[in-house]
């Protein structure tokens, strides 16, 4: 036999699998192994065992080392398959499933041998010893080792678990609606689902009882959630209801708890996974379950190569457990759970739906009010201010971080941009700087323009820090702004949303991140200024952004008995999704975005591949894009959309091409073959080629 070893190497060029001869030590698919390559020697993963190879016997060489641990057969597959899904390569896809580095922390662990003491003779101090056992040795080593050499202890290695932080929360059992039974049966007979409900509906209730049905049938099971920071309230439910059952995984562990977690997976000792995106590639045995909470939210997609969706990542490792797939038929098909207030048009299109259609206790949604801001000189319309005056809580949306947007010079109308990326650098008071919110540059507040001289520097716009700042000078409460920039530090984000729950009065103030799935019951009012800021991105999904961006805002308000309500400020008051979000019309605002896309061909009625191509050189781009949108108008029933010009990043200029295809697989080959052939080619060797299947 011989093993087909993918090498993890980070470039392009190199086309694996390698034959290799098998070492000494069993190796299986899934093994990581150190193996020879050229003059180097690189890790590798065993993608498959072959009976015959064509590299001659004296060429063949085998691997070095293997690693005792190893990814699950089923990760492989799924690797592979990113790889192409992803127009990426296999190393790349492979180094996402790989085991954490690491080892097991163990321990000596001494315990009572179970032989009588009547007769021993012992000290004072051995028989205090042994009245604390078990327990691990410590310092203690010595003392413990003379009572197991006279047979009365004994001392054995044992793996110490380095568990994560976890937030303790309150649980308790509910019966469920009929609602809900209809939910949780639906999905123990396996397959997909969306679970549509609005915020407070009891979804977090049908996760729970969806997952205990697995774990009684023996199953595992992942569930997805949006961002741990943001969203402690679900992880600590799944913690409080199944303990140490529940393995965490997500970035802010450190090494040893990321080791203890994934491995504690693979073991089976751990039966649920929750994370972020990246718990998809978990190694949960005999997965039955995959959950994703907030399905709508847009951190499901990877910013990286390979650029996946962890959503449709999840419904192939679903798929991969259909009985036809697997060899061991006996199971039940594996089950898909979904769930959001604000679906996305293609979940809503391609999963049958079940719905919870009100809040728990019947508790109405609070009323939308919109505010025409048109013609408006300040940020906040009057009725906003009079509402937050009277508020004792109250969360408050603004999707612009800083100070104000921009600086512009009232004499000669220098606008200061960012030296790296064609954008305007944005004014932060704080930090005495303006910078740019793509790269990072930043400078100090120019006290007058370095062009013409003038001292008259106009700012323009408000963001959150601005916002925040009026605010706290006209309002009696405590405000709190949580954005990027207060969230930096490692457990800014949890500390923060904790002093404002527990807050008698306070405003929260901030972008996106307030709108997420945060559950404080005493909040009576949440305000969105400038609805129509993420309206006007030139994007198909700028509408499904807004409505759910609203319509989660919105979810955030009137949770407790005391109600409460929602006011709106936007230039486009007859904005589609803006006058469905008012209404809490999910099901009308999709219905009217799916028409819409129907009409443009858009997805889920076609998908969307997107090549950038990008160079230090301002012509280089341009060109690759131009061969690559040739070629890959050759693909069957795909429209080409570009060669168009993005705006200059990190010193980069870019040009993207978009491919709108009928046949997916085939525009996908066509788009990777495009892609190769442009990479390869001398006349383009400063461009770089990023490729994105179903761009977000
Ligand atoms: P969602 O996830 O849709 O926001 P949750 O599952 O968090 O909703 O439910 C909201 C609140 O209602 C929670 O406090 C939960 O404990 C409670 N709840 C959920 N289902 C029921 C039920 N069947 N009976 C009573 N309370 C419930
Ligand atoms: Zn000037
Ligand atoms: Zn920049």
């Amino acid at each position: 036999m011989f093993a087909r070893v993918e090498p993890l190497t980070t470039t392009r060029r190199l086309a694996g699998p390698f034959d290799y001869a098998l070492p000494d030590a069993p190796v299986e698919v899934g093994s990581v192994v150190r193996v020879p390559f050229g003059r180097q020697a690189l890790d590798g993963v065993v993608v498959a065992l072959a009976a015959t190879t064509e590299v001659p016997a004296e060429k063949l060489v085998t691997p070095t080392a293997v690693r005792a641990d190893s990814v699950p057969p089923e990760l492989v597959a799924l690797a592979l398959w990113m790889s192409d899904e992803y127009c990426s390569t296999p190393a790349r896809a492979l180094s996402l499933v790989l085991p954490p580095k690491g080892k097991p922390r163990t321990e000596l662990w001494a315990a009572r041998s179970g032989a009588a003491l009547d007769g021993e003779r012992l000290t004072d101090n051995q028989r205090a010893l042994l009245g604390t056992l078990p327990r691990a040795a410590g310092g203690d080593l010595g003392a413990l080792r003379r009572l197991e050499g006279r047979g009365l202890v004994t001392i054995a290695p044992r793996t110490r678990r380095r568990a994560p932080l976890t937030v303790p929360h309150a649980d308790r059992a509910v019966d469920l609606t009929g609602e809900q039974e209809a939910a949780v049966a639906a999905v123990a007979r396996g397959g997909a689902h969306l679970l549509h409900g609005v915020t407070g509906s009891g979804k977090t209730e049908v996760y729970l009882r969806a997952a205990e049905a697995a774990l009684a049938r023996g199953e595992g099971v992942i569930v997805l959630v949006p961002e741990i920071a943001l969203t402690p309230q679900t992880v600590g439910r799944f913690q409080a209801r199944f303990g140490d059952t529940v393995a965490l995984l997500h970035s802010a562990l450190g090494e040893g708890e990321r080791y203890d977690e994934w491995r504690r997976l693979r073991t089976g000792e751990a039966r649920i996974a929750v994370g972020p995106r990246s718990a998809v590639f978990a190694p949960v045995r005999d997965l039955g379950l995959i959950v994703v909470d907030e399905e709508h939210d847009a951190s499901y997609k990877h910013e990286g190569d390979p650029r996946y969706d962890a959503r449709r990542v999840a419904a192939w490792r679903v798929r991969a457990g259909d009985p036809a797939a697997r060899p061991d038929a006996e199971h039940r098909d594996r089950s898909l759970l979904a769930g959001t207030a604000t679906p996305r048009p293609e979940t809503w299109h391609a999963l049958p739906r079940l719905t919870l259609s009100e809040r728990v206790g019947s508790r109405p949604l609070p009323p939308v009010r919109v505010l025409d801001m048109r013609g408006a000189r300040h940020p906040l319309h009057p009725d906003t201010r009079r509402a937050l005056t009277a508020a004792r809580k109250a969360i408050l949306l603004l999707n612009r971080r800083g100070w104000s947007n921009f600086l512009t010079c009232r004499t000669c109308g220098k606008v200061w941009e960012c030296p790296q990326c064609d954008v305007a650098l944005v004014l932060h008071r704080a930090e005495h700087a303006i910078a740019c919110h793509h790269c990072g540059h930043r400078e100090r507040i120019p006290e007058r323009c370095d062009a013409c001289g003038s001292p008259s520097v106009a700012r323009y716009g408000a963001g959150t820090e601005r916002l925040e700042a009026e605010l706290a000078a006209a309002l009696d409460v405590p405000v709190f702004r949580l954005d990027a920039d207060t969230a930096g530090a490692k457990d800014a984000v949890p500390a923060l949303l904790a002093r404002f729950a527990a807050a008698p009065a306070g405003l929260l103030i901030g972008t996106q991140m307030v709108a997420k799935g945060h559950d404080f019951p005493d909040v009576t009012l949440g305000v969105v200024v400038d609805a129509d800021s993420t309206l006007r991105f030139p994007d198909f999904r700028a509408e499904e952004r807004t409505f759910a961006l609203i319509a989660q805002l919105a979810g955030r308000a009137g949770r407790g008995p005391q109600g409460g309500h929602v006011l709106v400020q936007t230039t486009a008051p007859d904005a589609p999704a803006i006058v469905a979000a008012a209404r809490h019309d999910a099901r009308g605002f999709v219905t009217g975005e799916l028409e819409r896309r129907r009409a443009l061909a858009y997805p889920p009625f076609a998908d969307l591949i997107r090549i950038v191509c990008s160079s230090p050189a301002a012509a280089a781009p341009r060109a690759a894009a131009g061969q690559i949108a040739e070629a890959a108008a050759s693909a069957r029933s795909a429209t080409v959309l570009g060669p168009a010009p993005l705006f200059r990043l990190r010193g980069r200029y870019r040009s993207q091409v978009v491919v709108k295809a009928h046949d997916r697989a085939a525009a996908i080959a066509a788009v990777r073959a495009a892609v190769d052939r442009a990479a390869n080619d001398r006349a383009h060797r400063d461009v770089a080629f990023s490729v994105d299947v179903d761009p977000q």
